[in-house]
């Protein structure tokens, strides 16, 4: 467990990891995580006291790896839900959408990963044969959710360009998120550690790429976030 002021936007969170991802994709900076080093079975109940103990935070970001993998995770939400007076958050890559769905009972803001067009392009990034079908499927559940909810794409040099933003953005559009912000690509401690030899985008490309989504999504807050100035509105 952690906290962060980045996490759950305008809120001051606790963030919450859970291991296993069922992506490879090899610019992930989750290595630990995703491949399940150093993980632990901590009990609900800690959990849940640990959160009603630290006064200080309005939130609390059940993130990973990839949350919804968990089995537990429904219990973990329900019980955040019903014996504290956060708001509740889950980040998600789109890969269970029935969890999903069960989920968003007990979540006020949902933040989930657009990592390219919804076809084979996918498969690059997230480094398995996946089945896209799942994706479309939590979208349209989420599409039918009126709650805050937050569509994510990270710029990895070569695999993503401005065409695929173009595309991303008129899902984003279509499924009418609050919120779509475009990470700038790290180059450190990668999943495979060939990625750790591409250069990423300078800031001024991000803001370039964040113009041409914000054509698509007038209504939508379009954010860049770089490690030049951290994360920025981008406006018409
Ligand atoms: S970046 Fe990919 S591999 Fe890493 S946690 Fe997210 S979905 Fe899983």
């Amino acid at each position: 467990m952690d906290s962060s002021t980045v996490d759950y936007i305008g809120k001051l969170c606790a963030v919450v990891y859970l291991c296993g991802c069922p992506f490879r994709c090899g610019w992930c900076q989750n290595k630990e995580l995703v491949l399940e080093r150093n993980c632990s079975i901590v009990d609900i109940e800690d959990i849940i006291n640990f959160l009603n103990e630290n006064f200080v935070i309005d939130a609390v970001c059940v993130t990973g790896g990839e949350p919804l993998m968990q089995k537990n995770v429904i219990e973990l939400l329900r019980r955040m839900r019903n014996e504290t007076e956060l708001l509740i958050k889950i980040d998600t890559n789109l890969y269970f959408p029935d969890r999903l769905k069960t989920a968003l009972k007990f979540l006020d803001f949902v933040s989930v990963d657009v990592k390219s067009p919804l076809d084979r392009r996918y498969d690059k990034l997230v480094g398995i044969n996946c089945n896209i079908d799942r994706i479309q499927e939590s979208l349209e559940i989420l599409k039918k959710w009126k709650m805050p909810k937050e569509a994510r794409t990270t710029i990895v040099p070569n695999l993503v360009d401005s065409n695929d933003i173009r595309d991303i953005a008129k899902i984003v559009r279509n499924v009418e998120f609050d919120y779509y912000t475009l990470q700038q690509f790290r180059p450190s401690n990668t999943l495979d550690e060939k990625f750790e030899e591409l250069e990423t985008l300078k800031r001024e490309d991000m803001i370039k790429l964040g113009r041409i989504a914000k054509k698509f999504l007038p209504k939508t807050r379009v954010r860049i976030v770089t490690q030049e100035n951290g994360f920025e509105e981008i406006e018409f």
